[in-house]
């Protein structure tokens, strides 16, 4: 029975990808694969204003970037493709005219104005404003009389009267009272099928068996509901009707629900600033799951071998992008360094601290210098501002203009002794630089340690906050670290 569940991530593609769907693709997916089951891809493109290419593809590398493989779906095809909405016109064609043919669907003629109308009216007695069922029992004659004016029927959905009910994987035994769900519409006057109708159309024929989607979407549940029982009545599907389970409402600041307005909801976002992959989708496992006691951190796989539903929690969930950044950072702790400096090369590149080709010694740079910054950085934009004065040379140094008038200014006889301690030194390792500068700076003149060293990591690094200093003045090498502290010498004077 386990390895019959079929889930599906079913994005249409508009806008950017945000964080609430890939939480939802994250929760199909660690269902499907920790069932042993099937984890299906669908595109519902059939709003053609609303779609672009440009989001299908970032919705496709959004996954891939997760780590979130697909069993069936784009690019990889399945026994019930094909799975982008938008080549499947002819089935909803087809479902339509049957369901119009077997009575569970009816045309609708009113017009815009009229159903406003009626529905102010409705407002105005106070009765309910939804779809009066005005034309669901129109005559042929009634029909051809409607036609004649040249109106344009758009196909509904006849509802039972009664009760809807369902038990949800997440949130229990839930009940609609059908007298409050109107008749909808499921194809447009023009013949565009909609959402209503094309969504439980292939869940039912790609036999899906749960539906684990978004809070947002349970309002839609009742009518499809119904849907599949009328698609089970004209024979599409295998008759049965799939589990649902409504994740909980993600929350961003204020208690509002995470919009698509701000910015920390857009993935682009979390790649473009150096989120790896393993730490966002940790993170997002935390949004309405929990692998158990208070552990926070467990990779994809680990999710995976313990997802079960009944650890996710009906609550909404607080997007808190402080402990995600924290997430984010346990994992860079968590690589092995040589997977780190491999991981932010591409950031150093991007912003200029490494060339297009980098030179054998400067990737040795990068490597010898990971385990500095590695419990330093919680993102791997982070890396340039920490490695960057160690990869570039000493006349393009850049300095920050305040800490050079902060720590510069006044130190010459500071840097001067510096020098001179460094100048003699037989070996240039940490430990000697260290002593060297603690002999002569502390000892010799009496400093504080933040007041010798400041300016000299200023000097060294550009920068009040960087990696170890010691240590980097021994991978910067003798002679550029002299040249460093002179050039900040003749700042200082
Ligand atoms: N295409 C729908 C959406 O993106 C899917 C809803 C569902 O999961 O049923 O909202
Ligand atoms: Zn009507």
């Amino acid at each position: 029975m386990a390895e019959d569940v079929r889930v599906r991530f079913c994005p249409s593609p508009t806008g950017n990808p945000h964080v609430g769907m890939l939480r939802t693709a994250l929760f199909n997916w660690a269902f499907a694969r920790h069932c042993g089951g099937t984890f299906v891809f669908r595109i519902e493109d059939t709003d053609a204003e609303r779609d672009s290419e440009q989001s299908y593809q970032a919705l496709l590398t959004a996954l891939r970037w997760a780590g979130l493989d697909w069993d069936e779906g784009p690019e990889v095809g399945g026994p019930y493709g094909p799975y982008r909405q938008s080549e499947r016109m002819e089935i909803y064609r087809d479902v339509a005219d049957r369901l119009l043919a077997g009575g569970q669907a009816y045309r609708c003629y009113c017009s815009t104005a009229e159903l406003d109308q009626r529905r102010e009216q409705a407002k105005a007695e106070h009765r309910a404003p939804g779809y009066d069922g005005h034309c669901r029992q129109l005559t042929e004659v009634q029909q051809a009389d409607y036609q004649a004016e040249g109106r344009v029927p758009v196909l509904r959905m006849r509802m039972p009267d009664g009760e809807l009910r369902w038990h949800d994987l997440v949130r229990g035994e839930l009940s609609f009272d059908a007298a409050h769900v109107p008749d909808y519409v499921i194809v447009r006057g023009n013949g565009d099928p909609l959402y209503t109708l094309v969504n439980p159309v292939d869940d039912a024929l790609m036999r899906i068996t749960h539906v684990l989607r978004g809070e947002d979407l349970l309002s839609s549940t009742p009518r499809q509901l119904v849907m599949y029982d009328a698609l089970a009545e004209i024979g599409v599907g295998d008759g049965t009707t799939p589990a649902f389970g409504h994740l909980p409402y993600v929350m961003g600041e204020g208690n509002r629900k995470l919009s698509k307005r701000d910015p920390e909801s857009h993935l682009a976002m979390y790649r473009d600033h150096g989120y790896l992959p393993e730490g966002l989708v940790n993170y997002l496992a935390l949004l309405g799951w929990s692998i158990g006691g208070d552990r926070e951190f467990f990779s994809l796989a680990e999710m995976a071998e313990a997802f079960e539903l009944d650890r996710v929690n009906p609550n909404p969930a607080r997007f808190d992008l402080k402990k995600c950044r924290a997430i984010n950072g346990d994992w860079i702790r968590a690589l092995a360094p040589a997977d780190l400096a491999t991981r932010m090369v591409p950031f150093l590149q991007r912003d200029g601290a490494l060339p297009e080709q980098p030179t054998d010694r400067q990737r040795a740079l990068v490597i010898a210098a990971t385990p500095l910054v590695q419990e330093r950085i919680e993102t791997l934009d982070q890396a340039t501002g920490m490695l960057g004065f160690l990869l570039v040379s000493d006349a393009d140094l850049a300095m920050d203009p305040q800490d050079r008038e902060k720590l510069l200014v006044g130190s010459a006889e500071v840097l001067t002794a510096a020098i001179d301690a460094l100048q003699t030194l037989t070996e240039w390792t940490t430990t000697a630089i260290e002593a060297a500068l603690r002999a002569s700076l502390i000892d010799g003149l009496g400093l504080k340690p933040r007041q010798a060293f400041g300016a000299v990591r200023v000097a060294i690094t550009g920068r009040r906050v960087s990696p170890p200093l010691f240590e980097s003045m021994e991978l910067l090498g003798r002679e550029s670290s002299l040249t460093r502290l002179q050039s900040a010498r003749q700042l200082a004077e």
